[in-house]
C-alpha cells in the first residue's frame, strides 16, 4: 500500500467530544502506523459559525491525546477551488440553479407524501428555460443549486462495512450552493480531498448516503474515489447520541476532569471492536490493534464508568517517569519511592497531592487507642528506615502488646496518616520518618 493521506475534518463550531475523538484517533493512528500523512482540516465554511477559539481547542485536544497533526488546512482559505469546482460542474451540467423557496418546496413534499411518493426534488428547475430563469431573477430570487445525480446504484467496498451500495435514484439531488453562495459541506469535501491528496476515507457511519453523493461528484470532478470506511459511532450507555452539548464529555472537559489521554483513547478505539477494551499506555500498541474490518456494525456504548476504570488501570502502572513532570507541577514530586507506593491507590494522578501531603505533613494525627499508640510509637526502631521497618516494629508492637490484625494496624495507620484507609505503610512509614512518625504518634499535628 503507498503511503496513505487521512484526514480529520470537524468544523470548529464547538468543543469536539470523545465521539469525535474515535475519528480523529481512527484517522491519526492508521495514518501513524502506515508511515502516512495526518490532516486536520477544519470545515469552517460557516463563517457565522466558525470560532478561532473552538479551532484552537481542538488543536489543543489532538496535541493532548498524542495526535498532532501534521498539516493543518482551513476551508475558509480555499475558496477559489469551490468556485472553480462549482463552475466545472455548471458547465457540464451537473449543477443546477432551482429558484424554489423552503415553503414551496416543504408543500411540494407533503403532497408527494400524501400521493404515497417518495419526498424527493421533483428536479421542476430541470425544465426551466432560459426566460423563466432571468425572470425569477428578475423578482429578485436568487438561485441555490443542486447537484444533478446520476439515478443508479452507486457500490463501494467500505473496509469496515464490506460492500456497500445506495441507491442514488431514491436521493434528492443534494444542494451544493445556498442562495447566498455560500456552501453546505458536501462539496467543498470532495474538492479538498482531490486537492490533499486523500487516499482513505474514514468517518463515522452518519456519513453514508453522503457517500454515495459524493463518490458522483469524484467522479463528475474526473477524480477517483478514495477508499472510504465508516465505523460504528459511539452512543451514551442510555443509546442516545453524542452532541456537542454534553459538555462534560467534551475532549476538554475529560482533560480537565484530569482523566489521562491514553485511557480516553483505549476506549475510543477499542470500544466496539474485536479487541477487549484494555488501558493501552502506547498510541503505537495502540495503532497496531486498528483492524477495520472488525469494529462492529453495532452502535458502541460509551460509558464514563468504563473510562474510569481503565484511567484508574493505567495509573496503576504508569512509570514515575511519565508522570515525573506532573508531579512536579503538582507540588508533589515525592520521588519513585513515593510514587510506587501511592500509585495503586490513585484513580487521577491529581490525587497524588493528597498523599503527598499526608507524607510530607502536617496532617492532623487521629488517635483513638492512645495508651497503645504511646506504647508503639516508643517501641520505634531506629533509623535507617527501609521497606522491612514497618513489618519489624509492628511485629515488636505485637509482641510487647499482645494486639494483633485490624486493632493493631488501624489505630497506628490513623495516628501515622489521619485516616483510616490509604496505601500500605510498609512503603509510607520510611517515607514519613521517625521524627514526623513520633511526633503523630504522640498525637502532635507533624
Ligand atoms: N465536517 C464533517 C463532519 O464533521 C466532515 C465529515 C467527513 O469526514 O467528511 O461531519
Amino acid at each position: 500500500m503507498s503511503k496513505p493521506i487521512v484526514r480529520f475534518a470537524p468544523s470548529p463550531t464547538g468543543h469536539i467530544h470523545i465521539g469525535n475523538t474515535r475519528v480523529a484517533l481512527l484517522n491519526a493512528l492508521f495514518a501513524r502506523r502506515e508511515g502516512g500523512t495526518f490532516i486536520l482540516r477544519f470545515d469552517d465554511t460557516d463563517l457565522a459559525r466558525s470560532k478561532q477559539e473552538y479551532a484552537d481547542s481542538i488543536e489543543a485536544d489532538l496535541a493532548w491525546l498524542g495526535i498532532p497533526p501534521n498539516v493543518v488546512v482551513r476551508q475558509s482559505e480555499r475558496f477559489e477551488l469551490y468556485d472553480d469546482a462549482a463552475e466545472r460542474l455548471k458547465g457540464i451540467g451537473r449543477l443546477y440553479p432551482c429558484y424554489e423557496t423552503p415553503e414551496e418546496l416543504e408543500f411540494r413534499r407533503k403532497r408527494q407524501l400524501a400521493r404515497g411518493l417518495p419526498p424527493i426534488y421533483d428536479r421542476a428547475a430541470l425544465k426551466l428555460t432560459a426566460e423563466d430563469r432571468a425572470r425569477l431573477e428578475a423578482e429578485g430570487r436568487r438561485p441555490h443549486w443542486r447537484f444533478r445525480l446520476d439515478h443508479r446504484t452507486v457500490e463501494w467496498d467500505d473496509l469496515v462495512r464490506g460492500h456497500a451500495h445506495v441507491d442514488c435514484g431514491s436521493l434528492s439531488d443534494p444542494v451544493l450552493v445556498r442562495e447566498d453562495g455560500t456552501y453546505l459541506y458536501t462539496l467543498p469535501s470532495v474538492v479538498d480531498d482531490i486537492a490533499l491528496g486523500i487516499t482513505h476515507v474514514i468517518r463515522g457511519e452518519d456519513h453514508v448516503t453522503n457517500t454515495a453523493v459524493q463518490i458522483q461528484i469524484f467522479e463528475a470532478l474526473g477524480a477517483k474515489a478514495p477508499v472510504f470506511a465508516h465505523h460504528s459511532l459511539l452512543i451514551t450507555a442510555s443509546g442516545e447520541g453524542l452532541s456537542k452539548r454534553l459538555g462534560h464529555l467534551s475532549v476538554k472537559g475529560l482533560r480537565e476532569a484530569g482523566l489521562e489521554p491514553q485511557a480516553v483513547a483505549s476506549l475510543a478505539v477499542l470500544v466496539g471492536s474485536a479487541e477487549a477494551v484494555r488501558p493501552m499506555a502506547d498510541l503505537d500498541e495502540l495503532a497496531r490493534l486498528i483492524d477495520f474490518s472488525h469494529i462492529s456494525r453495532a452502535p458502541a456504548k460509551f460509558d464514563e464508568h468504563e473510562l474510569e476504570q481503565l484511567n484508574a488501570r493505567l495509573i496503576h502502572e504508569m512509570p514515575y517517569e511519565a508522570v515525573r513532570e506532573r508531579l512536579a507541577a503538582l507540588d508533589a514530586d515525592g520521588g519513585e519511592a513515593f510514587w510506587n507506593a501511592i500509585r495503586g491507590n490513585l484513580s487521577k494522578v491529581v490525587e497524588a497531592a493528597e498523599w503527598w501531603v499526608v507524607v510530607r505533613g502536617p496532617i492532623v494525627p487521629l488517635i483513638t487507642e492512645r495508651a497503645f499508640v504511646e506504647q508503639a510509637r516508643n517501641l520505634l526502631p531506629p533509623e535507617p528506615w527501609d521497606g522491612r521497618t514497618w513489618k519489624a516494629w509492628t511485629e515488636a508492637v505485637k509482641e510487647a502488646t499482645g494486639v494483633k490484625g485490624k486493632a493493631l494496624f488501624l489505630p497506628l495507620r490513623m495516628a501515622l496518616t489521619g485516616l483510616d484507609h490509604g496505601p500500605e505503610l510498609g512503603a509510607l512509614l520510611p517515607l514519613i520518618g521517625r521524627e514526623k512518625a513520633w511526633a503523630r504518634l504522640s498525637g502532635e499535628a507533624a
